[in-house]
């Protein structure tokens, strides 16, 4: 069965060329021009992915992105027109997986597209593999800190903390080699995988957000701390 692929941009060109583009690669695509329409699609029937352009009539793509998020678990690729509006969607408040700034190339969108529905599907994977026999909980733990590896959980203070699959992906690859320095490149290319084309921005980006949700003053990290040189390093 073919991926289903939500489209929201409000340019008719970039709209028409995403969908062609798209459904030539073999996916089920729906486009529409606005946030309003965004949301009624998304919920008659749930995206395997959401590409979501940000200036948009009415609500814009950060509401959309906020809203969608709330609701269902969907991969979303923000299209931003402007540098400025990057922190924004990166940021916690928005949170999409990935973003490509205006003009980008359809082979960068393809590649992008790609590596989010295979993570997914990992993701699906692991989920499948995990479920069925389910005793003995594995679980790590640093502190207050556990990390539920048969639940896909974690908790600080046994309080479930909400991270997104990258974010406990990124989690348990730190957990699995804690002590040792990691390079940018290394974590993107291990949790990201080889083909996935993004920068070492992808990786500051999730542990900002991993900082913010465990560490207990996010400005003066305590558990993943910064290495000079170019990595990083999880202190348990
Ligand atoms: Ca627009």
């Amino acid at each position: 069965m073919s991926e289903f692929i939500l489209v929201v941009e409000d340019e008719p060109i970039l709209q028409e060329t995403l969908v062609y583009n798209l459904k030539k690669q073999g996916y089920e695509v729906k486009a529409v021009g606005d946030g309003r329409a965004a949301l009624e699609a998304a919920r008659a029937r749930t995206p395997d992915l959401v590409l979501l352009d940000i200036m948009l009539p009415g609500l814009d793509g950060f509401e959309v992105c906020k809203i969608l998020r709330k609701e269902m678990t969907v991969p979303i690729i923000m299209l931003t027109a402007r540098d400025d509006e990057i922190d924004r969607v990166v940021g916690l408040e928005v949170g999409a997986d990935d973003y490509l700034t205006k003009p980008f190339s359809m082979r960068e969108l393809l590649a992008r597209v790609k590596a989010q529905l295979r993570r997914t599907e990992l993701v699906r994977q692991e989920l499948r593999k995990v479920q069925p026999a389910e005793t003995a909980h594995k679980v790590l733990t640093f502190g207050n800190l556990a990390i539920d590896l048969t639940r896909r959980e974690v908790t600080l203070d046994g309080v479930i903390v909400p991270l997104k699959p990258q974010e406990y992906e990124l989690l348990v690859f730190f957990a699995e080699h804690k002590g040792q320095m990691l390079s940018r490149e290394f974590i993107l290319e291990r949790v990201w995988g080889w083909d996935y084309i993004g920068d070492s921005r992808t990786v500051d980006v999730h542990v900002r957000w991993l900082r913010q949700k465990l560490e207990a003053d996010p400005a003066n990290p305590q558990r993943i701390v910064t290495v000079r040189g170019g990595g990083y390093r999880f202190e348990g």
